[in-house]
C-alpha cells in the first residue's frame, strides 16, 4: 500500500467507525472528532508523547478487546485464546528482535504496570525463591504461617536506590506517593549541582552505602544519555538487580542511536519500558529480562495484572514491526537531532536550560530567568498553542507542583515532520512568548507563582506562526473525519 491510498483507507475506517459511535453516543464522536482537532492545530513539545500510526490506532478497535486471556501464551486460565496467543506471540517476538534481549512480556497495560511486574519479579527471584528453598517448599501455599510471616516481613525490608525526583528520575522508582515507595526502603541519587550531570561516582557511593535490592536507572526529565555498562558495574559490586526504566528512551534504544554502553538491554537484569512515547505505539508497557527473570516475570498476571488488553497487544505487535523497519532508526535520529536543535535554538536566544544541552530526546528549560514558574510558563506557552509541561529542575525552589522548569520533547513533532529549522523556530516561539510574559503580582505584593499575563497580541502572533509551521507539516494527512 503506498501512503496515499494507505490514509484514504484509514480515513474511511474513521470515519464509518465514528457513525457508528455517533449512532449510540455522539458526545463521544464529537470528543474524538475534537480531539484530532486540537492535536493538529497544536504544537505538542510534551516530551511523553507522540503520534501513532493508523495501522496502530485501528489495531487497537478490535474485537481481541473481548477476550479474556488471564495467563500467558499456551497457558491462559481461559479457553479459546488462540487469536490472543498470536498477537501477543507476534508482539513478544518483535519486542525481542528489535532490542535483542532473550526474553520480553507485552501484556503490561502502562509503565507502572510494568514497572510493578519487574518489581515483583525480583522480589520473587531474589527473596521468595531462596526462602521457599530453605522451607523446602515447592510454593508460597506450602510455606507454615510461621515461614509465610517471616517472608512476609523480608519483603517489606527491601532496598530500592533510584534517581532523585528533581534530577529527572520518575515518582515510580520508590518515591512515596507510589506504591514503590511503599514496598521498598528508597535512597536517591543526585546529579552534579554544578553540570547538573550524573556523577557515577556518587551513584556508587549511595550503593556501597546503602546497599540496595535494586539499583533503578532511567528517567523522565533527565535531558542526557546514560552509561548503563558504568551503572551495572556498580549494581555487581553491590549485589544488586540493576533494572532499568526505559519508558522515555525506548525509541531511541530502538531506533539505535543509544548503542553500546548506552544500551541498556545487553547491561540490566530487567528492562522496562512503556510502548506510547519515542516508541511510538499505543498506550502500554513491556518487560525485557535475562532468562534468570523471565520465569518470574511471566507471572506477572495474574501476580500484578488484571486480564490482558489483547487489542493492545496487538497494537503493540504492529508498533514494534514499525520500529524494526529501517525507517525507524532515521526517526531516532531525527528526534534526537532537532531536540539538540531546540536545545541550540534556545541557549543563542539566551534561555537556560539544565546540562546546558540534550543528547537525549528532551530539554528541561529553566524558567527562572524569565521570572516565572514552570506553572506560569505552561499557561503562557498553552494560550500561544504550544502544549508543554511544567517540571522540576535539580533542587527545584519552587517544589514539585509549581516548579521552575519547563520539559520539551522533539519525539512528536518529529512524527509530524519537522526537521531541524522547525525546531529552530520552535525555540523561538518559545522564548518570544516567554519573554512577554510577566507574573502578576499578587494582593500581598508578592509575585504570584500561578497567575501571569502575556504582552497583548503575543499569543495571537505565536499561534498564527506556529499555525504555518504545523499546515506545512500536517498530522495524518488525508485523514478527514468531517
Ligand atoms: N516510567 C517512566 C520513566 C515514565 O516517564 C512514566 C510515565 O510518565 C512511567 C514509568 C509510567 O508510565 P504510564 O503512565 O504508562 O504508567
Amino acid at each position: 500500500m503506498t501512503t496515499d491510498n494507505f490514509a484514504a483507507a484509514a480515513s474511511t475506517a474513521y470515519r464509518s467507525a465514528l457513525e457508528v459511535i455517533e449512532s449510540v453516543e455522539p458526545r463521544v464522536a464529537a470528543a474524538t472528532r475534537s480531539e484530532l482537532a486540537d492535536q493538529r492545530a497544536s504544537l505538542k513539545l510534551i516530551a511523553s508523547e507522540n503520534y501513532a500510526s493508523p495501522a496502530v490506532l485501528l489495531a487497537m478497535s478490535s474485537f481481541l478487546s473481548d477476550k479474556y486471556a488471564e495467563g500467558t501464551v499456551g497457558h491462559r486460565f481461559y479457553a479459546g485464546c488462540r487469536n490472543v496467543d498470536t498477537v501477543e506471540s507476534l508482539a513478544a517476538e518483535h519486542a525481542r528482535e528489535l532490542f535483542g534481549s532473550p526474553y520480553a512480556y507485552v501484556q503490561p497495560h502502562s509503565g507502572i504496570d510494568a514497572n510493578l511486574v519487574a518489581f515483583w519479579a525480583i522480589l520473587a527471584t531474589r527473596v521468595e525463591a531462596p526462602a521457599l528453598a530453605q522451607a523446602g517448599a515447592n510454593g508460597v501455599n506450602d510455606l507454615s504461617e510461621d515461614d509465610w510471616e517471616r517472608l512476609r516481613a523480608r519483603f517489606g525490608q527491601q532496598r530500592m536506590l533510584g534517581m532523585a525526583l528533581d534530577a529527572g528520575g520518575h515518582l515510580t522508582h520508590g518515591f512515596r506517593p507510589n506504591i514503590s515507595g511503599k514496598m521498598f526502603h528508597q535512597r536517591s541519587y543526585g546529579t552534579d549541582p554544578e553540570s547538573g550531570l550524573l556523577d557515577y561516582d556518587l551513584v556508587a557511593a549511595a550503593a556501597r552505602e546503602f546497599q540496595p535490592l535494586i539499583l533503578i536507572a532511567g528517567y523522565s526529565a533527565y535531558p542526557r544519555r546514560v552509561n548503563f555498562a558504568k551503572m551495572r558495574e556498580i549494581a555487581d559490586e553491590v549485589g544488586a538487580t540493576f533494572m532499568v526504566d526505559m519508558a522515555h528512551f525506548a525509541g531511541l534504544v530502538a531506533g539505535k542511536v543509544f548503542s553500546g554502553d548506552e544500551d541498556p538491554v545487553p547491561h540490566a537484569h530487567v528492562v522496562t519500558t512503556t510502548t506510547h512515547k519515542s516508541l511510538r505505539g499505543p498506550r502500554g508497557g513491556l518487560v525485557l529480562a535475562t532468562e534468570e527473570y523471565a520465569d518470574a516475570v511471566d507471572k506477572g498476571c495474574p501476580m500484578v495484572l488484571g486480564g490482558p488488553l489483547s487489542h493492545v497487544m496487538a497494537a503493540k505487535a504492529v508498533a514494534l514491526a514499525e520500529a524494526r523497519r529501517p525507517e525507524f532508526q532515521t526517526y531516532a535520529a531525527e528526534v534526537a537531532a532537532n531536540a539538540q536543535t531546540l536545545a541550540e535554538g534556545l541557549v543563542k536566544r539566551d534561555a537556560t536550560i539544565v546540562t546546558g544541552g540534550t543528547d537525549n530526546h528532551l530539554v528541561l528549560l529553566d524558567v527562572t530567568g524569565f521570572g516565572l514558574t514552570g506553572r506560569q510558563a505552561e499557561t503562557a506557552l498553552l494560550d500561544a498553542g504550544i502544549v508543554t509541561n511544567r517540571n522540576s529542575v535539580p533542587l527545584d525552589p519552587n517544589g514539585a507542583w509549581y516548579t521552575s522548569g519547563i520539559r520539551l520533547g522533539s519525539p512528536a513533532l518529529t512524527s509530524r515532520g519537522f526537521g531541524h529549522d522547525e525546531f529552530d523556530r520552535v525555540a523561538e516561539l518559545v522564548v518570544e512568548v516567554l519573554s512577554h510574559t510577566t507574573a502578576d503580582t499578587t494582593k500581598s505584593g508578592s509575585p504570584s507563582k500561578v497567575r501571569c499575563t502575556t504582552a497583548e497580541g503575543v499569543a495571537d502572533r505565536v499561534r498564527a506562526s506556529a499555525a504555518e509551521l504545523l499546515d506545512a507539516n500536517p498530522l495524518y494527512p488525508g485523514l478527514a473525519l468531517a
